[in-house]
C-alpha cells in the first residue's frame, strides 16, 4: 500500500544564494506553489543557516513549506566557537535538519557517533532529521553498495528507540549521482530503497517501515523526477542543483504522484 503521507521534497541550497537572492527564489517557489500547485504536499527548503529565521517567516503563510538546516552541532551549548544547535535551530522555526550528507561526512570527516549525536539532539527538539546515505563510486563498482549504507544506518540511526525513528527522514544518495548528472536508474533506486526500508523493517517494524519516509537525492531533476518518484519504495527527493531553479524545483514537487 502507498503511503501518501511519506512524500516529500526538500531542497538543499548548499552554500549557495545571498539574502536577497534566497528570498527572491523563496519568493518565486510560494508563488509557483501557490497559482499551480493546490495539492497537500510537504516542501522542505534547507538554505543555508543565516538565512533560516528570515525564510520562516516568509514562508509562514503556506503551511506545506518547512524550512530546514543543512548540518548542527553534535554537542548541546557551550563553548564550541562557530557551531549551532539543534535548539536554535528550532528557536528560529527550523522544521528539519540534513544529517551526515557526504559533503560532510568526506570534507569535515563526521563520524558515525557524531552523526548519532546530532539526529539525537534534533529529535529532542521534536524537528526531524533527515539522515543521508549511500555509497562512493569505488563502493558502487565493487558491488558492496549494501553493505556500506547497511553500515551507515547501523552506525548511527539505528541505535535510536523506536519512538525516535519513527520521526526520521531517510535520503539515499549515492555519492556518484551527487551534482554529477549521472542518476541512479530507476532500478538501482528501487533496489537500495527496498533494501534500507528491509532494513528497517527488521531491526524496528514493518508499520514503522512502511510509515518512513526515503528519499533519493543525486543528479534528481525536472526530467527524470516522475519516474525515481514513482517507484514504489521512492517516496520523493533530495534536490540539490535543480533546487536553485524555482521552475526546476517546483516541476518536480510536482512530479510527486
Ligand atoms: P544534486 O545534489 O541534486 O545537485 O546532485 C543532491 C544533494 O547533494 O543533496
Amino acid at each position: 500500500m502507498r503511503n501518501l503521507d511519506r512524500k516529500l521534497v526538500a531542497g538543499n541550497w548548499k552554500m549557495n544564494l545571498l539574502r536577497q537572492d534566497a528570498q527572491g527564489l523563496m519568493a518565486e517557489i510560494i508563488g509557483m506553489l501557490a497559482d499551480e500547485e493546490s495539492r497537500d504536499v510537504r516542501v522542505a527548503i534547507i538554505p543555508p543557516l543565516v538565512h533560516i529565521g528570515a525564510l520562516v517567516q516568509q514562508a509562514a503563510s503556506d503551511k506545506r513549506i518547512g524550512i530546514g538546516a543543512q548540518n548542527c552541532s553534535d554537542k548541546v551549548s557551550g563553548a564550541f566557537t562557530g557551531e549551532v544547535s539543534a535548539s536554535m535551530i528550532n528557536s528560529v522555526g527550523g522544521k528539519y535538519v540534513i544529517i551526515g550528507h557526504s559533503e560532510r561526512r568526506t570534507y569535515y570527516h563526521e563520524s558515525d557517533e557524531q552523526l548519532l549525536n546530532k539526529t539525537k539532539l534534533v529529535l529532542a527538539e521534536k524537528i526531524k532529521p533527515i539522515f543521508c546515505c549511500g555509497e562512493s563510486l569505488t563502493d558502487r563498482n565493487s558491488g558492496n553498495y549494501f553493505e556500506i549504507v547497511q553500515q551507515q544506518l547501523t552506525n548511527s540511526l539505528f541505535e535510536l528507540a523506536i519512538e525516535d525513528i519513527k520521526n526520521c527522514v531517510i535520503a539515499y544518495e549515492p555519492v556518484w549521482a551527487i551534482g554529477t548528472g549521472l542518476t541512479a536508474s530507476p532500478d538501482q533506486a528501487q533496489e537500495m530503497h527496498a533494501f534500507i526500508r528491509k532494513l528497517v523493517a527488521e531491526k524496528y517494524e514493518d508499520a514503522i517501515a512502511d510509515q518512513t519516509t526515503i528519499l533519493y537525492g543525486g543528479s534528481c531533476n525536472e526530467k527524470n523526477a516522475k519516474e525515481l518518484f514513482a517507484l514504489p519504495d521512492v517516496d520523493g527527493g533530495l534536490i540539490g542543483g535543480a533546487a536553485l531553479k524555482s521552475r526546476s524545483f517546483v516541476d518536480i514537487i510536482k512530479a510527486l504522484p
